[in-house]
């Protein structure tokens, strides 16, 4: 069983794959996480990562692994614990041309494909259903609108939980510099000449603006037997 769910920064892809995951028995593959940590090893060793050449070779020789913690989800980096330093502003910069290398998502798509052989996976990023996995059971572009997804990501940061509480707030500086970040690259991801952003012919497109996390999860859900009868919670 293989799910794919591609679409924009801040569309919720995260929480919802990573819940599918843990409802249906899946491995949660975060590549997105990957491209940050290319990026993160580029910045440690002074690598610029408009230096396409010099990038490739990161990508080549890094050994990503994914682990759990109490916390969620843990990343490491050539042995390295990068969890928290591929969510900097920093890694945020440099992840965009970093992905955008032809070299780099070579590698990455190969790595990514080597999971989903042994494994029923559930995967999320911006070309899993057109490039990494095309014949996927199940292929989703989860979409919601550029203030729904900053608000989503400033609530994330400063603690809160859209889930628990659909009210929460967060600061309003801090939810516009998100929302310039957002747009930012969205703009960037959607433009490159390398596997851009854009839904697969055979995806079903999903607007989360105005719906729950639960409702996602069960559109999601709802659109494979095979799925629907994995999940432990429904
Ligand atoms: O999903 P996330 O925001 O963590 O992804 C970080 C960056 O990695 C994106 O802005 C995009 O440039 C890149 N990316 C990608 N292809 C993927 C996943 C992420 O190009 N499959």
């Amino acid at each position: 069983m293989i799910v794919a769910i591609d679409g924009p920064s801040g569309s919720g892809k995260s929480s919802i794959a990573r819940a599918i995951a843990e409802s249906c028995d899946l491995t949660f593959l975060d590549t997105g996480a990957m491209y940050r940590s290319v990026a993160a090893e580029c910045l440690r060793a002074g690598v610029d990562p408009e230096d396409a050449e010099a990038v490739a070779e990161v990508a080549r020789a890094i050994d990503i692994r994914f682990g759990a913690s109490e916390a969620g989800q843990t990343v490491h980096a050539n042995g390295r614990d990068v969890t928290r330093e591929i969510r900097t502003p920093e890694v945020e910069l440099a992840v965009s041309p970093v992905s955008a290398t032809p070299a780099v998502r070579e590698v990455m798509v190969a790595l990514q494909r080597k999971v989903g052989e042994s494994a029923d996976v559930v995967a999320e990023g911006r070309d899993i259903g057109t490039v990494v996995y095309p014949a996927a059971d199940v292929k989703v572009f989860l979409t919601a609108s550029p203030e729904a997804r900053a608000r989503r990501r400033a609530v994330q940061r400063s603690g809160g939980n859209l889930a628990e509480n659909p009210e929460a707030m967060a600061d309003a500086d801090e939810q516009a510099k998100i929302l310039a970040d957002l747009k930012r690259r969205d703009d960037y991801d959607s433009s490159r000449e390398a596997s851009p952003l854009r839904p697969a012919d055979d995806a079903v497109t999903i607007d989360s603006s105005d719906l729950t996390f639960e409702q996602v999860i069960d559109k999601i859900c709802s659109l494979n037997a095979d799925l629907a009868a994995r999940r432990k919670d429904a």
